[in-house]
């Protein structure tokens, strides 16, 4: 997929496509609907994109280089980087990883038990150019924060999406460069709402500790809204260290 809708990233890179759910956040996973459409059923486990998918990384990095500009890529929209099931591609995908230095892999899974042992050999203290993130929906799921803390990266971020209560990420803040949040998209009578005093508790405490804050979108009446907007400020802000990047 070129230029993702997401609005805090500029492509999303499918290693693989399909998943199992793992957590509330789960509930109304947009695969579902995505794969269904193209005859593909989405939750019975990761199956390896085509190799015309793969090449695509090389030509936005060629891209990246020559414009002297670094694209974020969110990888493994369309399932989990760190799903077991895909642990025989892992190594192949950590090769284009390595190789496409002008991109910012934005790595986020659910599955942050997993991120150590499925790290390449030569990960050190974290590629420069590749960006470690977990999901936390509630204060249920903290314990990904945990996890993600123990690795070193680049940058480390957390999404917040679906935002279903107000969560206190303050003793896990100052290991985090980033936080997103958003509601849930799904049907007016299936979705969960979100509490904007949630958000604000979030925005709160990334401003208390120095964390990037982007809100990436919320319900107004049925209208799903991507302006940032909150209080009347756009909060939409990306970690500092990618622009600061320099690579060898
Ligand atoms: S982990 Fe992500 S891709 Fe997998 S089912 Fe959950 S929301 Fe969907």
């Amino acid at each position: 997929m070129e230029f993702s809708y997401i609005g805090w990233t500029d492509h999303s890179m499918n290693f693989w496509w399909g998943c199992h759910k793992v957590s509330p956040a789960c509930k109304y996973c947009y695969i579902g609907q995505i794969m269904r459409r193209s005859g593909r059923e989405p939750f019975h486990g990761p199956i390896r994109t085509s190799e015309a998918t793969w090449k695509k990384a090389f030509s936005w990095d060629r891209k990246a280089a020559r414009l002297g500009r670094r694209y974020r890529v969110f990888t493994c929209s369309m399932s989990d980087f760190f799903h077991a099931k895909a642990d025989r591609w892992r190594s192949e995908a950590w090769d284009v990883i390595r190789q496409c230095r002008h991109l910012d892999w934005q790595i986020l899974t659910k599955r942050s038990h997993r991120i150590a042992r499925c790290l390449p050999d030569d990960w050190g203290t974290g590629w420069p150019h590749v960006w470690l993130g977990v999901t936390v929906e509630s204060q249920a799921y903290t314990n990904r924060l945990d996890d993600l803390i123990q690795i070193p990266a680049a940058v480390r971020f957390v999404s917040a999406e679906p935002l279903l209560e107000t969560i206190n990420i303050t003793p896990w803040a100052s290991d985090l460069d980033w936080v997103i949040t958003g509601c849930e998209r799904a049907a007016v009578e299936k979705r969960r709402p979100m509490d904007p005093d949630a958000v604000r508790s979030l925005r709160e405490q990334c401003d208390r500790a120095d964390v990037a804050f982007f809100l990436k979108q919320y319900y107004a009446g049925n209208q799903l809204q991507f302006d940032g907007q909150l209080d009347g400020v756009v909060r939409q802000a990306w970690p500092t260290q990618s622009s600061n990047l320099t690579l060898a």
